[in-house]
Formats: C-alpha cells, structure tokens, sequence
C-alpha cells in the first residue's frame, strides 16, 4: 500500500489529533470489533498521586514514606515518581539506596540505611516470603475506591501500605461511551490488581478486565483474543505496553506516552485523548469508501 500520513483533526480546539502512519492502520480500524486499554497513563491521567499512608499502631507515617522514597528514586516508574513527589511535599530528607533492583511489575528491592526494604505489590512480598497479615484488609478496601495499594517492607516485616489515586481522564468516560455506540467491546488490560483494575472498570462501563498481567504477558493477551477472532485494536502509552502494541491488528500510542510505545503503534493520539479512536474509524470509513 501507499505510504501515507494523515493528521485529523488537530484544529478543533478541545478535540484531540491523530496520527496515523500507514494505509494499513486506516483499512484495519474499520474492522476492529475489540478495543483493548491499558489503565495507566492511557485510561487514567498517568499521574498517580499518594492520597493515604497506613501503617501499624505507633509507627510513624513519615519515616515509611521517606524509606520508601528513598529507594524509590531508583525507579522510573510513575508509582516511584509519586512516592518521590510526597516525601519532597513533606519536606523529608532522603537517604541513598544501595544494592537497588527493579522487579518489573512487581515493585523495587534494596537497602537503605542498611536495612533490606521491598516495595510493591503483594506478590512481591510472598514472593519474599513477608506476610502482609491484617494490612491485607485495609489496603482491599482502599482498592475498592480504585486505589494502587503499594507495600512497604522493611526488614522482612511490613510496615504498612500507601494508597496512590490516579484519577480518569475526563476524555475517558465519552471515549468508551462512543465505542460502546459504535458496537465494540472494550476491555482492560493492566498490571495493576483485580480490585483497582474493576473498580476504574466499573466507572467506565467497560465489558471486560484482565488484571494482574505482567508486562511480558501483555502481547500474549491480544494473542489470546484473536484466537477467539477477535479484531484488536490495543491503546496504551508504556514501554511494558509496546509487545502488546505491536501484536494488535491496530496499535494505538498515547502522544503524552513513551517514544516507544509511538514506535510500535501505528496511529498515535496526539494529547493521549482517546476520544480519537472512534474519530479515526470514522475518518477510515469515509476514506476506504471513497477508494473503494
Ligand atoms: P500498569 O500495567 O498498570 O502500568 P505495571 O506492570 O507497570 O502496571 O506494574 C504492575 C504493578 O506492580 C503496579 O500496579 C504496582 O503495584 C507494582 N509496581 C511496579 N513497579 C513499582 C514500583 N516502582 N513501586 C511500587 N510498585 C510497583
Ligand atoms: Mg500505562
């Protein structure tokens, strides 16, 4: 086919542009019947935020969120940035990590101050052998509201659990409401756990959620609903995200994302409003009508 770039309607004030790279990508969203979403940074505003800090009687909410940010400095992920951004906001003094590592999807493992610290999801902590005992209780309930449980060990011993919110971008709830319209399903796929994935589901009236998925597990997803015969569209803006891109009949960037997201989707949306996707799709229909 014909190489071609197409840019729709970036001049209309509130609504957003998109890019797309080839003929292919215009004559496969027409057929797309599955819209897969990454939650992250793609249905939500990709700027988590600390909004709770729980820890057990008498330990001190400060000192967990310093230890967990001085070992978070090491992490570029946006849940790090988070915790990084709140110990600053408190003005806490942050000590240097050693011996850092980063457990993709997991959380993030180090010492400081000479004490071992772990950071992460709750099968970080098992995979440790750390018991997360009655915090289990209270960070589910706090996933209820859509919230990232994030625990914080120190010394084999959980110390308690920050609550991140990452709130929905308003394009969000009318870009899944158009879908629906135009007869597709729209389903998420996330890392983050069951709980939170449902909980920001549910808000969204989607039809489906595949939560707790590692990155390298993303691609074999879209893999898995094309043998049902699906056609796929997959939106999502991380480097975790780009396998997952590529696999899809139709991979879609976020702008506001990573270049390499960009790199292996074929349309990218240009403010990261997915509100372009059902705008692309009618663009493709018009254009493949007019070839036709
Ligand atoms: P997503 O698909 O939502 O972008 P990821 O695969 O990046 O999720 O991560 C999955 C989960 O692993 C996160 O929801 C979080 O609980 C945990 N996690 C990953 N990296 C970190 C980190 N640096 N600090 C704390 N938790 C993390
Ligand atoms: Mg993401």
């Amino acid at each position: 086919a014909t190489p071609m770039s197409i840019m729709v309607g970036t001049g209309r004030g509130a609504t957003a542009g998109v890019l797309i790279k080839n003929a292919e990508a215009l004559e496969g969203l027409e057929k797309v019947d599955t819209v897969v979403v990454d939650k992250t940074g793609t249905l939500t505003v990709g700027k988590p935020r600390v909004v709770s800090i729980t820890t057990a009687e008498g330990q001190d909410e400060a000192e967990l969120l310093r230890l967990a940010a001085s070992l978070e400095r090491g992490s570029e992920h946006p849940l790090a940035a988070a915790i990084v951004a709140a110990a600053k906001e408190r003005g806490l003094t942050l000590s240097e990590a050693t011996d850092f590592r980063s457990l993709t999807g997991h959380g993030v493992i180090g010492l400081v101050d000479g004490h071992p610290v772990a950071i992460g999801t709750l099968k970080l902590l098992a995979e440790l052998g750390i018991d997360a005992g009655s915090f289990q209780d209270q960070a589910e309930s706090r996933r209820l509201e859509g919230e990232t449980a994030v625990f914080v060990a120190v010394d084999q011993r959980v110390t308690g659990f920050l609550g991140l919110a990452d709130p929905i971008k308003e394009s969000a709830v009318a870009a899944v409401q158009a879908l629906h319209a135009d007869g597709l399903r729209v389903v998420m796929l996330t890392g983050d756990s069951r709980t939170t994935a449902q909980a920001v589901a549910k808000k969204l009236g989607l039809d489906d959620v595949q939560a707790e998925v590692l990155p390298e597990q993303k691609g074999e997803a879209i893999k898995r609903l094309q043998a049902e015969g699906r056609v796929v569209a997959m939106a999502g803006d991380g480097i975790n995200d780009a396998p997952a891109l590529a696999q899809a009949q139709v991979g879609i960037a976020m702008g506001t994302g990573t270049d390499v997201a960009m790199e292996s989707a074929a349309v990218t949306l240009i403010k990261g409003d997915l509100r372009g996707i059902e705008r692309a799709r009618k663009l493709s229909r018009v254009t493949m009508r007019n070839i036709r």
